[in-house]
């Protein structure tokens, strides 16, 4: 079950910690001559436009300089799912601080939520297509089952919205304010919520990313044997119902790690995870 794609690759433009160099690329396309790449910054809200332009700038000479990997490396985002509340406030101006991710409080319980994309925007950046992740929930009361629904609100949207392409890192969490994962306690998440995931999915024609340093290569989650099986085994489950999966390493790091891939494809086969039929362009 051998890994041919990984479509989700922070480089240093990026708005957090990452900071792999694009010439990274060359090397990581020379050493598996049967990987396709794709790269996929931040975008929270249009803050961060410069950061895609000036990936994509980098990414248009990296193909001019490497010909050859051409058909190889694609040009992707990962934007996250956000309220139109503070998507309005951060496009009038109207906030103070750091507002790189958002304006995570005060804002109002169940909040209309947005996309900071669009149509013009992924064509004034040749954006080839779209991670969309669940990234913090939206203003929800701070208790385990609120947070489970609410953000099981907001991956329904991501898979709905006509931008996204792949829904990302299904059941990371985001350690705000110190609080536990809520998503370690299986029973939380019902099965009635796992099984709206997989039709929205099969529904709206989305891909699911399988996704390894977020979630599966976790601290939370990678030593726990029952939480890999309830996981997987449902990953497996719907990929025989139809839904297409996407590799994603969400590598924020210098270097692609070869391990991840070689663990990764163990994880595979153990759970009879095909990646032939991973998705791909
Ligand atoms: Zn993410
Ligand atoms: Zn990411």
């Amino acid at each position: 079950m051998k890994i041919k794609s990984d479509f989700h690759i922070h480089t240093h433009n990026s708005c957090d910690e990452a900071c792999l160099e694009y010439d990274f690329f060359a090397r990581a396309l020379f050493e598996r001559q049967d990987i396709t790449l794709g790269v996929s910054d931040h975008l929270h809200s249009l803050l961060q436009e410069k950061d895609i332009a000036a990936s994509r700038k980098e990414f248009d000479e990296f193909k001019a300089k490497y010909p050859m990997f051409r058909k190889r490396i694609h040009f992707g985002v990962e934007a996250s799912v956000m309220s139109k509340w503070e998507l309005d406030k951060i496009n009038k101006g109207q906030y103070s601080g750091d507002v790189t991710y958002g304006i995570r409080d005060n804002g109002p319980m169940n909040a209309p939520m947005e996309l900071p994309i669009d149509e013009e925007f992924k064509e004034k950046y040749k954006i080839e297509y779209v991670i969309t992740g669940v990234h913090w929930p939206l203003y929800c009361r701070e208790d385990p089952l609120s947070f489970v629904k609410e953000y099981h609100r907001e991956y329904l949207y991501a898979i709905e919205h006509p931008c996204t392409d792949i829904m990302a890192h299904y059941l990371w969490w985001n350690p705000i304010r110190g609080l536990k994962n809520v998503f370690t306690n299986t029973r939380l998440v019902s099965n009635e919520m796992r099984n709206e995931i997989k039709c929205a999915l099969l529904e709206y024609d989305k891909a699911f990313e399988v996704n390894l340093c977020a979630v599966l290569f976790s601290k939370d989650y990678k030593d726990n044997k029952t939480w890999l099986d309830w996981y997987l085994g449902w990953v497996h489950d719907i990929q025989n119902a139809g839904v297409k999966l996407s590799l994603g390493s969400d590598c924020h790091s210098k270097h692609l790690d070869p391990n991840w891939y070689k663990k990764a494809e163990e994880l595979f086969e153990h759970y009879k995870i095909d990646t032939e039929k991973f998705f791909t362009l």
